[in-house]
């Protein structure tokens, strides 16, 4: 299936409203200018350096999403480029990305993103840290940043009850934080989780964003 074939399929699955970014790590310039002619304009990367350049290098009108561990000191290179920063684990790094944005005129779009699998490594808060940094004044003292939802990743395993439950949890997390902390935001909307092996199952739980790499621009 080519590029263009793939996104159609996926795009005829999912539910309206729900938006699809195409994880294009690894990937060329070429390739991603491949989707982006088949109208595809949302794209994620894990990796600051090759987000900023990409971004310079293909068309202004893509959205870019940084979906992968962010260190405070790559901040500053990743906020003029970015749209949403879905990968938020830390008070520490709000704090920086207010600053950069600050710097530059900029108000940036965040998830934060929660530790819902069993895998060890793989990053993200818990709903009691997320609940101390909503605790904080200094939280609410920060203009730039804008939280517009909550992203996770599920276990890497075939046991389908597994994924549900983890989707779930999410989910739930999503709807007690807008309903306790956003109530007032109009921006508080999006739960960003399903990739490849698991999109389908993420939607049956109210996925407003899927992120998939694979299914689009085959293996890496
Ligand atoms: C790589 C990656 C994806 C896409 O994974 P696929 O299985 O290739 O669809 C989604 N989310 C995150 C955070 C990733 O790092």
């Amino acid at each position: 299936m080519s590029i263009c074939e793939s996104i159609g399929l996926i795009k005829s699955r999912l539910p309206k409203g729900v938006r699809l970014v195409a994880v294009s790590k690894y990937k060329s310039v070429e390739t991603i200018h491949e989707a982006w002619a088949c109208g595809q304009r949302i794209f994620g990367e894990n990796k600051v350096q090759e987000l900023a350049t990409k971004a310079g290098l293909l068309p202004e009108d893509i959205e870019w999403h940084f979906i992968g561990h962010l260190q405070t000191n790559k901040v500053r290179q990743l906020v003029p480029h970015v749209s949403l920063i879905q990968s938020v684990d830390s008070f520490r790094l709000l704090q920086e990305i207010n600053k950069e944005a600050l710097r530059i005129g900029k108000v940036v779009k965040c998830l934060l993103q929660f530790h819902i699998a069993e895998e060890e490594t793989k990053f993200g808060l818990s709903l009691s840290e997320a609940e101390l940094i909503f605790s904080l004044d200094e939280f609410h003292k920060l203009q730039n940043i804008s939280i517009f939802g909550v992203m996770g990743m599920a276990t890497f395993t075939d046991d389908e009850a597994q994924i549900r439950k983890e989707f779930s949890h999410l989910q739930t997390i999503f709807t007690d934080l807008k309903a306790r902390y956003f109530g007032n935001s109009e921006d508080f909307k999006e739960l960003s989780m399903g990739m490849t092996d698991d999109y389908l199952i993420a939607l049956e739980y109210g996925a407003t964003l899927v992120r998939i790499g694979t299914a689009i621009f085959g293996s890496r």
